[in-house]
C-alpha cells in the first residue's frame, strides 16, 4: 500500500544508497534484519508492548474545542504525540530501532542529535536496554542545549561535540556516519528522521506510521469519517511521514507538511527545503536540499531546532512530486503566534516545531466548514521551548 521504496531504495526519483564502499556492509547487515523482523510477530508484538507500557502509546485523538470555535471554521483534531513519554514523537523511531539493533546482536547505540531531544530519546531508549550510548552533537549546539547534553549523560550516555563544518546538526549526521564505518560489528547508528540512505527512512517511516495507524482508528471511531486534511511540521519529515502513512491511499485526505520559513523563504535565514531547495545528494541520499548557487548545502535557520535541517526525506520529496502531499511555509513569527494561542486557548502548550502545523491550521480551517475536519500532529512538548520564545518577545528568562 502508499508508497514503497522500490528494489533500489527509491521513492520515484528520490531516495537510494549513495554511500561509500566502506559502509555498504552495515546497510546490507540493517536490510536484511529489518526485512526479516519487520513482520515478524514478536518483534512486532514485543514493540507493542514497549509503546504501550513504556512510551504511553496509544497517544489520544483530542477535540481542540475552544480552537475550533474560536476560529469558527472545520473541527480541529490535536494528534498529541506531546503526551508520549519524553514528550515528543521521536521515541516511537527510538524504541523500534533500539529493540531491532538488540535482536541483531548490537550492544552499543550511536545517534546525532540537534537540539538534543533525538539524543535524549536515543539515550533513553540505551538505558532502558542496557546499551552503551555515544551522541555525536554539534559543538554549537552542546553550548545552546546544554540541559540536553546533562540529561543525556544522566541517562548514561557520552556527548561527542562535532567541532567540523558550522558545527551543528548536519556536522553531526556526517560525524555519525563515519564513527559507525569505523566500527559496525557492536554498533547501531539510530538515525533520528526518515533521511539517509536506504533503509533508513523506510525503516524510520514504518516505525513512526503508528501515528497515523492509531489517529485514522480514532476519528473513525469520533465522527465516523476519515478528515479533510492532515497536517505536521517537516523537519526531516518523520513526524509527518507518520502522520500521513495510512491516510497516502485515501484520495479525499489532503496531506499538508509545514516547513519553517524562518524570517521568510525570501530571506536567506530560512529552513523551508521544498519550498526553496533543489534536488541534490547528501547524507546517503539524493532528495531536497537548500543549497547556495554552487549547489553547497546552505545554512539554514528557524526558531525551532528541530525543523533547521537543510534536507528533506526522500519520500516527501516524491509525495510532492507526485502532488499527493502540499508543503506549506511557515515563518517564526507565524509558529510563535500559534504557540502563544495554543497555550491560552486549549491550555497546552506545544512544541514550536509542531506550532508551525498548528498556525497553518489557524490559517486554513476558518476558510472551511463547520462539517469538515481537521488532525494536526502535536509531534512534542513545549516546555523546552519557552526559554527561546520568550527571547523572541525580548524577555530573558533563567532557564
Ligand atoms: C525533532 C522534532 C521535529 C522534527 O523532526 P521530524 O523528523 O521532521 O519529525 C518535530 N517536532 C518535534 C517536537 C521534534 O522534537
Amino acid at each position: 500500500m502508499a508508497t514503497q521504496a522500490d528494489d533500489k531504495g527509491r521513492f520515484g526519483q528520490f531516495g537510494g544508497q549513495y554511500i561509500p564502499e566502506t559502509l555498504m556492509n552495515a546497510i546490507i547487515e540493517l536490510d536484511e534484519a529489518y526485512t526479516r523482523y519487520k513482520d515478524d510477530p514478536q518483534f512486532n508484538s514485543e514493540l507493542e508492548t514497549l509503546f504501550r507500557e513504556y512510551a504511553n502509546r496509544p497517544s489520544r485523538l483530542y477535540y481542540a474545542a475552544k480552537m475550533t470555535e474560536d476560529l469558527g471554521g472545520a473541527k480541529i483534531y490535536f494528534k498529541r504525540e506531546d503526551l508520549n513519554f519524553t514528550g515528543a514523537h521521536k521515541i516511537n523511531n527510538v524504541l523500534g530501532q533500539a529493540l531491532l539493533a538488540k535482536k541483531m546482536g548490537k550492544t552499543r547505540l550511536i545517534a546525532e542529535t540537534g537540539a538534543g531531544q533525538h539524543g535524549v530519546a536515543t539515550a533513553t531508549a540505551a538505558a532502558y536496554f542496557g546499551m552503551e550510548c555515544v551522541i555525536f552533537m554539534g559543538k554549537v549546539d552542546c553550548e545552546r542545549q546544554a540541559l540536553n547534553v546533562y540529561k543525556m549523560n544522566l541517562l548514561g550516555a557520552k556527548v561527542v561535540p562535532v567541532t567540523s563544518g558550522t558545527a551543528t546538526l548536519k556536522d553531526a549526521v556526517s560525524e555519525a556516519f563515519r564513527e559507525w564505518t569505523n566500527r559496525i560489528e557492536d554498533t547501531h547508528y539510530c538515525l533520528g528522521s526518515v533521511m539517509g540512505p536506504h533503509p533508513f527512512p523506510t525503516i524510520v517511516r514504518d516505525f513512526q506510521s503508528v501515528i497515523s495507524r492509531e489517529s485514522r482508528a480514532q476519528i473513525l471511531e469520533k465522527e465516523g469519517r476519515l478528515p479533510d486534511a492532515v497536517l505536521a511540521c517537516v523537519g526531516g519529515g518523520s513526524n509527518a511521514i507518520g502522520s500521513f502513512y495510512h491516510y497516502i491511499d485515501d484520495p479525499g485526505v489532503q496531506l499538508i507538511g509545514c516547513e519553517a520559513a524562518g524570517r521568510g523563504i525570501d530571506t536567506y535565514e530560512t529552513a523551508a527545503t521544498i519550498s526553496t531547495g533543489r534536488i541534490g545528494i547528501f547524507h546517503g541520499m539524493k532528495s531536497l536540499f537548500c543549497q547556495n548557487e554552487y549547489g553547497q548545502i546552505a545554512p539554514v535557520y528557524s526558531i525551532s531546532a528541530g525543523l533547521d535541517y537543510p534536507g528533506v526525506g526522500p519520500e516527501h520529496a516524491h509525495l510532492y512530486d507526485i502532488g499527493r502531499a502540499q508543503y506549506v511555509p511557515v515563518t517564526d513569527a507565524e509558529a510563535v503566534e500559534a504557540f502563544e494561542y495554543t497555550s491560552k486557548t486549549e491550555g497546552i502548550i506545544p512544541a514550536i516545531e509542531s506550532s508551525h502545523a498548528i498556525a497553518h491550521a489557524m490559517k486554513i480551517a476558518p476558510k472551511m466548514d463547520k462539517d469538515q475536519i481537521l488532525v494536526v500532529t502535536v509531534s512534542g512538548r513545549g516546555d523546552k521551548d519557552c526559554a527561546s520564545v520568550a527571547r523572541y518577545r525580548g524577555l530573558e528568562i533563567a532557564q
